[in-house]
C-alpha cells in the first residue's frame, strides 16, 4: 500500500458497528469477501435484535455490502450454459405448479401478480438467479446507529405514470401506489435552505487541473462556464449549445428533422450541425442518464431526452418539458418489488400500504414454504424448459434449474419467461430457430449505481452542491439521496447525520458501435475487483469533497457497488440502424423483439427486453401482455 492509499483509507476496515444488532464478532465468509469488516457494537434495530450477524447476512440480502447488482454466485450458471454445459444429473423435486415464472424482476413478479388476479387460487413459483429479488429494482439498506438509510442499486422511480398502461396502473393502485402523493414525502425545501445547487467536477487529466463549479448553469451559463478550466473556445462553444431557441437544423420540416436524426449520433449532431469543436466535447461525454457514449446515442434519442442542442429544434418530443407524474421510493422501485412480493406472499411482511412497505422487515425464510401457494425461490438459474411432448398438446411444461450447484426439476401448467431475452435461446431450446435468433438480437446496457454511507454531509453543504456530474472521471455523477420521508422512514435531515451518496458509472468505449461498448462494458464490470471501484471511489470524492472537509479514511462508513452487465434494454431499428431504450415507432413486422415474444405452447415471454423499452412500464406491461398470450 502506498501513501496515497493510506490517505484514502484503503484496506482500512469500514467499521460495520451501525448495523448489525449487538453481536460484538468478527464477520467472515463467502458474503463478506469483497469488503473488509469490523466488529459490530450498537445493537439498535428491534427487527434485527434476537438474530446473529452471520444470520442477518445469510438472509437478509438487502443489508449486503460489497459488489451487489449481478453479484458473485449469480450469474455463472447461466454464462456455463452459454457456453455449452448441459446438466444431464436432474433430480426432480415432485413440485408441480399452475405457474412457473423464470426471472424475479419487476415484469416477473408483476406476471405473478396479473396471473394471480385472473386465477386467484393459483400455486406460482418464481425463480431467479441472484439472491434478492427485484431484478434491477435493488433495495440497498444501511443502518447507522438506530437508523435505518436507504439508496437504490438499480431502477430509480416511477419516471412517468401516465406513461403507464392501464393494467399496470390497474396493479399498482391495487397495491396501494399513489404517485400524485409525492409531493407530500420529498422535502423539497432542504437542500435549497442549505444553498445546495447541482455542480460539475472538472478532473486534472481531461481539463488540466481538478476544480468543483457549483451552480451549474447559473446564474447564466457564461456566467458559470467562466469560473471552470475550459478553454475560452470551448466556454463559448458550451453557452451557445444552451441557448435553447436556436433550430440547427432550420429549413428542414419536422418529418426531414426526425430523418436526419435518426441516421445520425448525438455527436455527429454536435459537432456537424451545430458546430461544436471536437475539444469542447469532453464536456458532453457524460450519457449516465441512458448508459449509452454520445458518440452511440442517436440524436433522436438525445433530442427525446432533451439533451443540449436540440430543444429549440421544434420537434415537440422533449419528455423532460412535458408534464409528468413522477414519484420515486427512497429505495427506489425496489419498494415496488417489495409491495408485489409481500402481496402475493402475505406471510413474508407485516402491512399493507405504500408508506409501511419502506421500513416493513422482510423475512426471507418465508419467500418459499410450502404452505404458500406462491414462492420464490432465489439463488436458482433455470438452465432448461421444455414442454412435456409436443408443444402444440402438452399439457405441461419442465423447468430445471441449478441451485447450489445440483439441478432440479419442476413442472407447471404454464411459464413466462420474464428473464432477459438474450438468454431464452440457451434454455429453451425447443424453440423455432426464427424466434431464437430474434431473440437473440436483444440488447441491454451495463451500468454502475454505487452507494456510499457516509458519516456526515458537511462538506457538500460547505461545497453548496448536492449533486455533480463528473465528465471525465470514473464515476460520471455523484449525489446525495434526495430527502424524502415517508411512514417511519426519515430522511437526514442535518448535515451532522449520516446519509448514503449514489454514484454512476459508465463504461464507455468510444469509437465502437453501441453493441461493442456494451459488451466491453460487461467485460469491465465482471473483471473488475471490489478493490479497484473502491480506490476509485475513495479518489474521487477525495479529490470534490476534501476542499469541504471530507476525508474518505474517516468518513466512509460503507460501500455497495451494484454492477448491471445486463442493465438498460434497448431496441435496433432495422432500417435506420438507430440503437433507442423505446423503439415505439417500429413496424412490427420488423421488430425482432416482437418476433421474440411470440408465445410457443404454454411458454410465454415477458421481461422489458420484450418491448424493447428499459423502463419499469415496458416490464410491466409485458408481464401483463405475456399472461394475456398464455393458453
Ligand atoms: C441501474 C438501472 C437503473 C434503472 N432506473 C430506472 C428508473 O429509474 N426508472 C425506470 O422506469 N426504469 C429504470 N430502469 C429500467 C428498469 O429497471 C427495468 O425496465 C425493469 O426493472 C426490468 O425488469 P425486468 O423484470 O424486465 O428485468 P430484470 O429486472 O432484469 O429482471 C429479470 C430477472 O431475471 C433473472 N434471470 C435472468 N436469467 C435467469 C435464469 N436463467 N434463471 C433465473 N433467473 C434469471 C435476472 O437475473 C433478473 O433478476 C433501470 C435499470 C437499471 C439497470
Amino acid at each position: 500500500m502506498n501513501r496515497r492509499d493510506r490517505k484514502l483509507g484503503i484496506g482500512r476496515s469500514i467499521s460495520r458497528r451501525d448495523f448489525i444488532g449487538g453481536v460484538g464478532v468478527a464477520l467472515s465468509g463467502s458474503a463478506l469477501s469483497s469488503c473488509s469488516w469490523v466488529e459490530t457494537e450498537s445493537p439498535l434495530d428491534p427487527g434485527l435484535l434476537g438474530r446473529t450477524s452471520q444470520d442477518l447476512l445469510d438472509n437478509y440480502p438487502p443489508i449486503r455490502t460489497g459488489l451487489r447488482g449481478s453479484h458473485a454466485g449469480s450469474f455463472e450458471v447461466a454464462h456455463q450454459l452459454r457456453n455449452g454445459m448441459r446438466w444431464d444429473d436432474v433430480e426432480d423435486t415432485d413440485e408441480s405448479y399452475d405457474l412457473v415464472v423464470v426471472g424475479g424482476g419487476l415484469s416477473g413478479l408483476s406476471a405473478a401478480w396479473f396471473y394471480r388476479e385472473a386465477v386467484p387460487d393459483a400455486r406460482i413459483l418464481i425463480l431467479d438467479n441472484h439472491d434478492d429479488f427485484g431484478g434491477h429494482a435493488k433495495r440497498n439498506e444501511f443502518w447507522h446507529g438506530d437508523k435505518m438509510l436507504l439508496s437504490t442499486g438499480g431502477t430509480i422511480n416511477i419516471e412517468d405514470f401516465n406513461q403507464y398502461g392501464e393494467a399496470a396502473k390497474r396493479m399498482m393502485g391495487s397495491l396501494g401506489i399513489e404517485p400524485s402523493r409525492y409531493a407530500e414525502f420529498l422535502d423539497e425545501e432542504l437542500h435549497n435552505s442549505l444553498g445546495l445547487q447541482r455542480g460539475i467536477f472538472f478532473d486534472r487529466e481531461t481539463f488540466g487541473t481538478d476544480r468543483l463549479v457549483a451552480g451549474t448553469g447559473e446564474p447564466s451559463w457564461r456566467e458559470f462556464l467562466a469560473k471552470t478550466p475550459l478553454s475560452q473556445s470551448a466556454r463559448e462553444d458550451i453557452a451557445r449549445l444552451h441557448e435553447p431557441h436556436v433550430d440547427y437544423l432550420a429549413g428542414l420540416r419536422r418529418e426531414q428533422k426526425r430523418d436526419r436524426l435518426r441516421h445520425m449520433s448525438y455527436q455527429d449532431f454536435l459537432v456537424d450541425s451545430v458546430g461544436i469543436k471536437p475539444e469542447s466535447l469532453a464536456m458532453l461525454q457524460d450519457n449516465g442518464y441512458w448508459a449509452i457514449g454520445i458518440d452511440a446515442l442517436s440524436a433522436w434519442s438525445a433530442a427525446a431526452g432533451g439533451a443540449p442542442g436540440t430543444q429549440g429544434l421544434g420537434l415537440g418530443v422533449d419528455r423532460e418539458s412535458r408534464s409528468r407524474e413522477y414519484f420515486r421510493f427512497p429505495d427506489g422501485n425496489s419498494s415496488i418489488a417489495r409491495l408485489l412480493v409481500r402481496s402475493l406472499i402475505p406471510a413474508v411482511a407485516p402491512g399493507k400500504g405504500m408508506e409501511d412497505i419502506v421500513t416493513a422487515r422482510f423475512d426471507y425464510d418465508r419467500l418459499d414454504t410450502a404452505e404458500s401457494p406462491v414462492r420464490v425461490r432465489l439463488e436458482s438459474t433455470v438452465v432448461d424448459v421444455r414442454h412435456r411432448g409436443d408443444p402444440e398438446t402438452a399439457k405441461e411444461v419442465e423447468i430445471t434449474y441449478v441451485r447450489d450447484g445440483r439441478a432440479q426439476r419442476v413442472r407447471a401448467g404454464r411459464t413466462v419467461l420474464a428473464c432477459y431475452n438474450m438468454a431464452i435461446p440457451y434454455l429453451c431450446e425447443e424453440l423455432p430457430e426464427k424466434q431464437k435468433q430474434a431473440l437473440s438480437q436483444s440488447l441491454k446496457a451495463p451500468l454502475i449505481y454505487t452507494s456510499v454511507l457516509i458519516r456526515n454531509w458537511h462538506s457538500f453543504v460547505k461545497l453548496g452542491v448536492n449533486s455533480v456530474k463528473c465528465p471525465g472521471s470514473y464515476f460520471s455523477s455523484i449525489s446525495l439521496t434526495p430527502p424524502m420521508s415517508i411512514g417511519d422512514y426519515h430522511h437526514a435531515k442535518s448535515p451532522d447525520e449520516a446519509n448514503i451518496l449514489h454514484l454512476t458509472r459508465i463504461p464507455l468505449s468510444p469509437g465502437l458501435s453501441a453493441q461493442e461498448q456494451w459488451k466491453a462494458g460487461r467485460q469491465d464490470l465482471l473483471t473488475t475487483t471490489f478493490e479497484t471501484f473502491e480506490r476509485n471511489i475513495r479518489d474521487q470524492l477525495e479529490r470534490i469533497l476534501s476542499p469541504g472537509g471530507f476525508d474518505p479514511a474517516r468518513d466512509i462508513e460503507a460501500i455497495t457497488v451494484n454492477r448491471w452487465p445486463h442493465g438498460y434494454a434497448y431496441g435496433q431499428n432495422p432500417e435506420t440502424g438507430e440503437i433507442s431504450y423505446q423503439m415505439d415507432e417500429v413496424a412490427p413486422e420488423k421488430a425482432p423483439w416482437i418476433a421474440g415474444r411470440r408465445p410457443f405452447g404454454r411458454i410465454s415471454i415477458a421481461n422489458s427486453d420484450a418491448a424493447a423499452n428499459a423502463m419499469t412500464e415496458g416490464a410491466i406491461g409485458e408481464a401483463h401482455r405475456a399472461v394475456m398470450d398464455l393458453k
